[in-house]
């Protein structure tokens, strides 16, 4: 078992990660959670998994255990699920000392971290991660939210959870599509900060043989994600460089209307698009986009993605990133070091237009 602490003024919690981890739950969290009653909510893959095991746990260390089921996917992070869950909580008589405990994906994680910043106005809230994506992105930095009609994650806040527990292996009984998915951020982690990382990724060249070291990948995506957050928290600044290939991934992802492509594959697009255009910029060197693409292939992901125009123009009015005309967008000035440049938004469009995106 490894501990990375993110150290937040006045909310320090630690990442604890290891093999089996699910079933000392219980003992791992009593120390840091006050009341009896730890609320899991889960959805209906995961519940008949592990949810189980997580309360047998829970309930060894002397907490009593309820269970709050969603049904799987996106289209349960909405203000009406969420509204439910509040209900739910509140008939089983949740106090302020009572915990909330996220066992799932980022889906899981974004809602029911929601609901634990909202209700009663703030309970404890304990991430266990059981998707790659959300183990080494979603899960770690405080982004709680649930989409609306006009679009992803528009409400939402910041929210750090008392600790955050990740078992690699739950990663077993993951899809191979989620898997895939993940493995976009990892990929993304080597590309901002970390060469090595993204050479052991070519190395590995598949699921089998990253699984076979992945605590130690995990650790490591925690830890560059760790060292961002605790500079910047309410991303201003710093954070920003996280997202790499999400500018265009976010374009992509709309364009076809969040369903053709999952999260990580319109990144893994956006992240080559990316590279393309650091080149034009005059910032990353020719031959980046094509190690990348390379990597890319070895773990099944799509190296570009078809976007018109107007998908361009329409995703970049909204993003969230912009500021005024102005968007930063993330480049490589090689692998494993990024920097944003501020563009105005049509200067974007011409360079798309330009890289026959
Ligand atoms: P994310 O990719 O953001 O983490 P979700 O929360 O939607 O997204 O999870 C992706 C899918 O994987 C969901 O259908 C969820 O039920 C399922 N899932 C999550 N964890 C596991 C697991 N360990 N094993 C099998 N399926 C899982
Ligand atoms: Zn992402």
């Amino acid at each position: 078992m490894k501990t990375l602490t993110v150290n937040l003024p006045g909310r320090a919690y630690d990442i604890v990660c290891g093999r089996g981890l699910l079933d000392r739950a219980g003992e791992l969290l009593r120390p840091v959670l006050r009341g009896d009653l730890a609320v899991i909510v889960t959805d209906s893959n995961v519940e008949p998994l592990y949810a189980a095991r997580l309360a047998r746990s829970l309930h060894g260390a002397g907490f009593r255990a309820a269970i709050l089921e969603i049904p799987p996917g996106e289209q349960s992070k909405t203000p009406e699920v969420l509204a439910e869950l509040w209900e739910q909580m509140a008939d089983l008589g949740i106090t302020r000392s009572d915990s909330v405990i996220a066992l799932g994906g980022g889906v899981v994680g974004d809602l029911s971290g929601f609901a634990a910043a909202t209700i009663l106005r703030g309970v404890s809230f304990v991430q266990i991660p059981t998707t790659l994506l959300a183990q080494v992105d979603s899960s770690v930095g405080g982004k709680v939210a649930v989409d609306l009609e006009a679009g992803k994650n528009l409400a939402g806040a910041f929210y750090q959870p008392k600790m955050v527990l990740m078992d690699p292996d739950t990663l077993k009984t993951l899809p191979d599509r989620e898997f895939r998915c993940g493995m976009a951020e990892v990929i993304k982690y080597g590309c901002i900060r970390d060469r090595a990382l993204f050479d052991r990724l070519a190395e590995d060249g598949g699921r089998e043989r990253v699984m076979a070291h992945v605590e130690e990948i995990l650790l490591r995506c925690c830890d560059i994600k760790r060292q961002v957050v605790e500079q910047d928290e309410m991303d201003t600044g710093l954070r920003m460089l996280l997202n790499f290939g999400h500018t265009l991934g976010h374009v992509y992802e709309r364009a076809y209307g969040y369903e053709r492509y999952n999260h990580g594959e319109a990144v893994a697009a956006g992240m080559t698009a990316a590279a393309g255009l650091g080149t034009l910029l005059g910032v990353t060197p020719e031959g980046v986009r094509g190690e990348i693409e390379a990597l890319l292939r070895q773990y099944g992901l799509p190296t570009s993605i078809a976007a018109g125009q107007k998908d361009y123009a329409a995703a970049l009015t909204k993003d969230k990133k912009s500021d005024g005309g102005q968007i930063s967008f993330v480049v490589l000035r090689e692998i494993g070091r990024a920097e944003t440049v501020k563009l105005e938004k049509a200067k974007l469009l011409d360079l798309i237009r330009e890289a026959g995106l």
